[in-house]
């Protein structure tokens, strides 16, 4: 769906009352309209106009997978070349409806772990792509009274290499006449591009960023993480000092557990001295191994104690919650599954 203020640019040019517009965004999110026709108050000439020049959805659903308590639900869509991208929302005990959406079409950072990485890339989203996902999400769970409150950049693709399209659907995510999220409730997770933590500290500074870390030195990251060959180590902390330093919000560093690769108590000591001092937290993420060959998951207790020498070392670590493993929803696993041939 166009933001509201490309729908009313559009409406302006056409010389259709601006008056329409909000129609339209009430219909969408106030009574869950999925459809131009079902909006009533539309004249029909403007209906079959707005099917063709601003359409609600940009992609179909394809397959939905839900865990057995309907907690994590999954959706395939197809966007309108055929490329297949995924989404999930996230329901969790406080009230979070968190959904986690896409940016790209496959991903070209070739992260080794990652099934995402392991497609390649097909095309960057545009930012009504994206606002898409979640406003399929929106949709349903506005019938049931509630809506979509957080938002995570955390499907598939590298956020900053999109990064127009991610902006622009954040400051969508955030436009009180739409999904009304706050900028606190919405977070970008990059693999680490220097030049987009710059950029998003002045375009949306009350925004989350999440970086991919995955290893606490520069050897061991270039082997799980090419993009560690361009964007060295020193230089990512040095930038991700001056995020917290300017924005004042804390940094969050994703690290997914690999056996025998990146779990060691020897890690977790150098993890706690190259973060030492920083406003951070460390989230471990538990390794979805379904779709890799060869690299395993960390077993529980050595997670258990990986996190507990953080923690002794004054590094706040939380070992993430491992939602939605029997319906194959971590980055880029449905997606992979279902790839166009
Ligand atoms: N491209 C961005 C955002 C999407 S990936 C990034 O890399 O940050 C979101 C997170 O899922 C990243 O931290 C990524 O490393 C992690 N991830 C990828 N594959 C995974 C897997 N199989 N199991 C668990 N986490 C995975
Ligand atoms: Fe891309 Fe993120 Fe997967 Fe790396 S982990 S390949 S950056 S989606």
């Amino acid at each position: 769906m166009k933001s509201l203020f490309e729908l009313r640019e559009l409406f302006k040019k056409r010389g259709i009352p601006q008056f329409r517009a909000n129609q339209i965004y009430q219909a969408l999110f106030k009574s869950a309209k999925n459809n131009y026709a079902d909006i009533h108050v539309l004249p029909k000439d403007l209906t079959e106009f707005l099917e063709k020049e601003a359409p609600i959805y940009t992609l179909k659903p394809l397959i939905k997978n839900q865990n057995k308590d309907g907690t994590t639900i999954k959706a395939l869509f197809e966007l309108r070349d055929g490329e297949k991208i995924e989404a999930v929302l996230m329901k969790f005990e406080d009230k979070r409806n968190s959904v986690c959406v896409s940016c790209q079409a496959g991903c070209p950072m070739k992260c080794v772990f990652c099934a995402t990485g392991k497609m390649g890339f097909r095309r960057n989203l545009t930012y009504e792509e994206i606002v898409d996902q979640a406003l399929y999400f929106e949709q349903e769970l506005l019938t049931k009274g509630e809506r979509v409150n957080h938002i995570v950049f955390m499907g598939m693709g590298e956020p900053f290499l999109n990064y127009d399209e991610v902006i622009k659907a954040a400051k969508m995510f955030n436009d009180p006449a739409g999904f009304n999220i706050s900028f606190r409730h919405i977070t970008v997770s990059t693999s680490g591009i220097i030049p987009g933590i710059k950029q998003m500290i002045n375009d949306i500074p009350q925004a989350n960023l999440a970086v991919s870390l995955h290893a606490p030195n520069d050897k061991l990251r270039k082997k799980l993480m090419p993009v560690a060959k361009t964007y060295l180590m020193n230089e990512l902390m040095e930038t991700c000092k001056e995020y917290t330093h300017k924005t004042h919000r804390r940094i969050t560093y994703e690290y997914v557990m690999l056996k025998d690769i990146n779990d060691s108590d020897k890690c977790a000591h150098e993890l706690s001295s190259l973060l030492r001092g920083q406003l951070c937290h460390v989230n471990l993420i538990p390794f979805n191994e379904t779709y890799s060959k060869g690299i395993k998951a960390s077993v529980k207790n050595r997670i258990d104690s990986f996190a507990h020498i953080l923690k002794i070392n004054g590094i706040p670590a939380t070992i993430r919650v491992s939602m939605g493993k029997e319906i194959n929803a971590a980055c880029g696993q449905l997606a992979g599954k279902n790839k166009s041939k």
